[in-house]
């Protein structure tokens, strides 16, 4: 198979951890018999440095030009960064706002997965943390309330805020297709998190996920309200496998479920749209406190690229040695500095660097 890749670096730490994935898909695709290519370009802090924007025509054409879409990172420090004297719309992350809709990716994917060398960072109760969980939160992106309108007015001598909550049919169809997709590739489980018992939104939302599971009778499909999610997520969260919910709803959860992993600096993510076409990139920032000192951990990034074989090329079995690999990595007793945590001399400390060779 021939994969064409567009890499956006970034910021930060991004050059150096898209480096690493890189290193790791070109043995990978060597060892099954693909031809990878990359084409580099810049978003976020250094194209504004470069062009003065933060996304240009350019990079968009390349991104759509691509099969897909390999990130690392944006933005800078928020205090000390000139970045962040611009106006908002002129900042680094407006760029990945305005590429994202630029290729209409709904769908953002962010699993969360206890490592069990990892186990001890997860602060959870403890019997939690030796089940384990492997859960995949599935959020819709350009919909619900961030989208809708908004306005605020006097009235009776006070201002008054309005915030509404929309959503389409169409766009809760094409986001719950995505989501028992996913689950076949996954457990088969999917539960959809809603507030049905107050918002129409809510309602609607749970009457076309209905039908579109009548499409997937090897699916399972329950559904579960939001508050009540967030309560499970930290009590039993090995119950969850596929979560498919709307915006907000997913912005907070999929928070909430990063953080039991206790590991920033593992995370990956993907954001996808109707076709095959998706960007993938790690679930933390930029990180400029470490950026150029060889300490960043690369696997969220790596990670991101196993998603990128397995959700647009259908490369399962490339996706899951990469995948192994890494758990492989961590067994023998590898960490970057951000995964010791009180406990440095039971491991052997690797920079991003090494990481990355280690892996591939
Ligand atoms: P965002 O840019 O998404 O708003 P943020 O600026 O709040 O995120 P990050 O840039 O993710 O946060 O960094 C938070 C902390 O985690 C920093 O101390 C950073 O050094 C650390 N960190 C983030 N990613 C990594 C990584 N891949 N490896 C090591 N440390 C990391
Ligand atoms: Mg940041």
């Amino acid at each position: 198979m021939k994969l064409n890749i567009t890499c956006i670096p970034g910021d930060g730490i991004g050059p150096e951890i898209v480096k690493e994935a890189k290193k790791v898909l070109d043995k990978v695709c060597e060892k099954y018999g693909h031809e990878i290519s990359y084409k580099d370009v810049l978003m976020g802090g250094c194209s504004i440095d470069a062009y003065g924007v933060p996304l240009t025509e350019e990079t968009i054409a390349a991104a759509k030009a691509a099969d897909a879409v390999l990130m690392g990172s944006i933005g800078g420090d928020t205090s000390t960064s000139p970045w962040y004297k611009l106006e908002p719309a002129k900042r680094p992350e407006a760029g990945l706002l305005g590429l994202r809709k630029a290729l209409n990716l709904f769908a953002n994917l962010r699993p969360a997965y206890l490592y069990p060398e990892l186990k001890e960072a997860c602060p959870l109760k403890k019997e939690e943390a030796e089940k384990g969980f492997d859960m995949l939160i599935m959020r819709e992106l350009t919909g619900g309330l961030y989208f809708g309108d908004r306005y605020t007015k006097e009235v009776d001598g006070e201002l008054v805020a309005t915030d509404t909550l929309v959503y389409k049919e169409s766009e809760i169809r094409r986001i719950a297709i995505k989501a028992f997709e996913v689950a076949r590739k996954r457990r088969s489980s999917v539960i959809s998190v809603d507030k049905a018992n107050v918002l129409d939104s809510s309602r609607l939302w749970r009457k076309v996920v209905e039908e579109v599971k009548k499409d997937y009778p090897d699916v399972s499909l329950s559904h579960m309200l939001v508050d009540n999610c967030a309560m499970q997520l930290v009590k039993n969260p090995s119950s969850f496998d596929v979560v498919l919910t709307e915006n907000m709803f997913g912005d907070i959860l999929s928070d909430e479920a990063s953080m039991i992993t206790g590991s920033i600096g593992m995370l990956p993510s993907a954001s996808l749209n109707d076709s095959s076409f998706g960007l993938y990139e790690p679930s933390h920032g930029s990180a400029p406190d470490i950026a150029g000192k060889d300490l960043a951990n690369p696997i969220a990034t790596i990670l991101s690229a196993a998603m990128m074989l397995r959700y647009s090329f259908n490369l399962d079995k490339e996706a899951d040695a990469i995948e192994e690999a890494v758990k492989k990595v961590l067994k023998e007793g590898y960490r970057t500095k951000d995964l010791c945590l009180n406990d440095e001399d039971a491991f052997e400390i690797v920079g991003c660097v090494k990481m990355g060779d280690l892996i591939a």
